[in-house]
Parts: C-alpha cells; sequence; structure tokens
C-alpha cells in the first residue's frame, strides 16, 4: 500500500476546517471540498484564525503557520479535489442518503488503492462501504471536536476493512500529533454512545428538580470534569444532542429516548449558545 500525502476532506464545516487545518500543520498536501466559494473562504478565514491563536501561543512558528496554509487548496469540484488523493476524509452533513451519494462518486473518481475515510459520528461504517467496489478500503476516521485541541480519534473499521487498511490509517492519525482509539462499528463508537447517554441523564436531573447550575457544578468539582454536562449541550447544540440520541434509540432502543425536556426546548428553538438561550441564557452576555 502506498504511503498517504495527499488528503482531501470532502465538506469545510466545523469538523473538515478542523481535519484539513491539522493534516497540513502535520505536511500533509490537503484539497478541501466544497459546494461554495463562500463556504471555503470561511473555512480558510478559520484556519487562519486559528493559526493565530496557536502562534500567540507559541505552538506554531510564522513560517509553519505560512506553510500549512500553502498546502490547503480548495476546491468546489469534487472530481478534481478527490482523483489524485491517497486518503479521502468525508466530512459532509450527518445524512446517510447524501454520505453515501458521496461514497458511490469517491468510489468512481478515486484510485483503486485510495482509501475512504468518514468522520460520521453515528452513520454504520459497514454501510457507508457498501455502497463502494472496495469495502476493505473504508474506515470510520473520527475526529473530536475542536479538531486541533483533542487527541483522541475513533477509527471504525467496517464489517470488510482490511487489518492493512485500520493500520495504515492509525499511523496516519499518530504522524498527525494525535492517538488512534479502535472503535466497534455500532453506532455513536464509543464517545459518543456514552457521552450522549451522560448528557441525557444530566437533563432528567434537572427535570427532577436539580438547578443547571447543581448539576454543573457537581460534575464539575466532583468528577473533575473540566466543563459541567449542562454547559456542553448547550455548547454542542441542543438540536444536535437531540438528533445523535434519536439515532443511538434507533440502534439500542429506549434506554437513549431523548429526555422529554429536550425535545421541548428544540421544538421552543432553544438550541444552546447558537440560538443564545439553551439551558442557559446567552441573551445578556
Ligand atoms: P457542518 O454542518 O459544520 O459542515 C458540513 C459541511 O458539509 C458544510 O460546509 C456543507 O456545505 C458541506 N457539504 C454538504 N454537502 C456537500 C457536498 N455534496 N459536497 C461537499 N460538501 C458538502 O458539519 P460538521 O459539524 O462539520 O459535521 C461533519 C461530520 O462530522 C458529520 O458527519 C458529523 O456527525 C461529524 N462530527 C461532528 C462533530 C461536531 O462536534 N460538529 C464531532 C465529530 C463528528
Amino acid at each position: 500500500m502506498g504511503e498517504i500525502k495527499r488528503v482531501t476532506v470532502v465538506g469545510a464545516g466545523t469538523m473538515g476546517t478542523g481535519i484539513a487545518q491539522v493534516c497540513a500543520m502535520s505536511g500533509y498536501n490537503v484539497n478541501l471540498i466544497d459546494i461554495s466559494d463562500d463556504i471555503l473562504t470561511r473555512s480558510i478565514n478559520n484556519i487562519k484564525w486559528s493559526l493565530t491563536k496557536l502562534q500567540e501561543r507559541g505552538k506554531i512558528s510564522e513560517d509553519a503557520a505560512r506553510a500549512t496554509l500553502q498546502r490547503i487548496k480548495t476546491f468546489t469540484d469534487l472530481e478534481v479535489g478527490a482523483k489524485d488523493a491517497d486518503l479521502v476524509i468525508e466530512a459532509v452533513f450527518e445524512d446517510e442518503n447524501l454520505k453515501k451519494d458521496i461514497f458511490r462518486k469517491l468510489d468512481q473518481i478515486c484510485r483503486e488503492d485510495t482509501i475512504l475515510g468518514s468522520n460520521t459520528s453515528t452513520i454504520s461504517i459497514t454501510k457507508l462501504a457498501s455502497v463502494t467496489s472496495r469495502p476493505e478500503r473504508v474506515i470510520g476516521i473520527h475526529f473530536m471536536n475542536p479538531v486541533p485541541l483533542i487527541r483522541g480519534v475513533e477509527v471504525i473499521p467496517g464489517y470488510h476493512t482490511s487489518r492493512e487498511v485500520v493500520e495504515t490509517v492509525k499511523g496516519f492519525i499518530r504522524s498527525l500529533g494525535k492517538e488512534p482509539v479502535e472503535a466497534v462499528d455500532y453506532t455513536g463508537f464509543i464517545v459518543s454512545r456514552i457521552l450522549e447517554a451522560m448528557l441525557n441523564e444530566a437533563i432528567r436531573c434537572v427535570m427532577d428538580g436539580n438547578k443547571p447550575e447543581e448539576v454543573d457544578k457537581a460534575m464539575k468539582l466532583c468528577c473533575n470534569f473540566p466543563m459541567g454536562p449542562i454547559e456542553l449541550i448547550d455548547l454542542v447544540g441542543l438540536d444536535v444532542l437531540y438528533n445523535a440520541l434519536c439515532s443511538l434509540e434507533k440502534e439500542f432502543g429506549d434506554r437513549f429516548h431523548p429526555a422529554p425536556l429536550l425535545r421541548k426546548l428544540v421544538d421552543a428553538g432553544c438550541l444552546g449558545r447558537k440560538t443564545g438561550k439553551g439551558f442557559y441564557d446567552y441573551s445578556r452576555k
């Protein structure tokens, strides 16, 4: 199997932007693809901002920041941006049909030895692999948000993924200064499955009369959490948590049934920090 030199990232949203940045910081040439130039410009601006912050904290030199940006090229055409890739990391919306469509196209566009990875949090890797002619070269590569700061990356082999591909991808992740964690291909893998269950239970604590502030304080002071679960829900977005719980409920049953208060707040448009109100009110801050 060839060495990974050229990485294509499909989707330049929150995750794709971070993934492109960390790959380019480690010396990979990155093609970043999205559906419009506006989105790509915003993504590059976010990378510039993040590199400036890293420079201010002395984590990266000015030269390294400049070289990082030079390694990233942007595209709106999937074919042009993906045809020379050694590894593709798909990071489009969490929509099974959209992802399947992209995997079908990538399978046509890319060389037969190209590895096709997905950053999905909940969709089965085996299912995504099934629409390609190379299921042994399809794998989950689940980076966490914010990508430049979080060290762990889940690696999820599908049913047919070869050990050689798993080991190549683990080596690639280590080359980014991160540590791979291998997880089994079930909805939510390891991290989302445990985290979402805990966050849902935190909401049930609030429903039982606990104040959000006290729930957060308890978990920070008694469990050494860097951030309280309710604060985290407001940061991630209540709609994002609700959708993830619905996917987990489909796979594992009632134990992931979203807390009624979560659904009520989502229906009310209180989605967390991004709307100015979730469990806490951010409108005056
Ligand atoms: P996002 O909404 O920020 O970005 C998705 C991007 O995909 C958008 O810029 C959109 O324009 C682009 N896109 C849509 N259709 C496309 C197409 N046909 N071709 C190219 N680009 C297309 O989403 P995100 O939060 O970055 O999530 C991306 C993936 O990462 C999802 O599968 C999500 O579950 C997963 N994930 C998200 C987080 C997180 O905290 N946000 C963490 C881990 C994993």
